[in-house]
């Protein structure tokens, strides 16, 4: 992380470090989705939740790296690289239609790719933007607010 000014700076490369994650009735749509874009995916770096890689695996034919299944804690394993600095992009399709035994864990993912300001999609028209983004196949500086005045905050 570099800092310049009152903001910070993330650098994320060329070859983007993708998470994938969809929902029991969004798996179809995300494979389909998958499958369309498999050239581009292929020269990233998938990870994904544990039911969701195991298909992404299948359909695309390409190595993803699994987490553990969502409800099990795999959402908050791909949260915590967010904030290593691992994961570059987040495709999310979550389900709108029903409440889900993780759903503390679905909001916690999804804070943190807001506060890492990572591209982040939660449903098939903003995967297709992100990925037919010429910025996917650049390096990017993400510009992160600066956290050390919260860091450095009286107790
Ligand atoms: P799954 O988890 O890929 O293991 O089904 C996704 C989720 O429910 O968050």
């Amino acid at each position: 992380m570099e800092e310049s000014n009152s903001y910070y700076t993330r650098e994320l490369g060329a070859r983007k470090r993708i998470a994938l994650i969809a929902h029991d009735h969004k798996k179809k749509d995300l494979i389909e989705w998958a499958v369309h874009n498999k050239e581009q995916l292929q020269k990233h770096q998938l990870f994904a939740t544990g039911t969701t890689g195991k298909l992404l695996e299948k359909a695309l034919d390409v190595h993803v790296t699994q987490f553990l299944s969502g409800p099990l804690g795999g959402d908050q394993q791909i949260g915590a690289k967010i904030a290593e600095g691992k994961i570059d992009a987040v495709v999310f399709f979550w389900d709108p239609m029903e409440a889900l035994p993780h759903d503390p864990d679905i909001k916690a993912l999804l804070r943190l790719a807001v506060a890492w300001n990572i591209p982040t999609a939660c449903n098939r028209a903003t995967a297709d933007f992100l990925m037919t983004s010429p910025l996917m196949r650049e390096e990017y500086e993400v510009i992160l607010p600066d956290y050390s005045k919260y860091l450095g905050r009286k107790v």
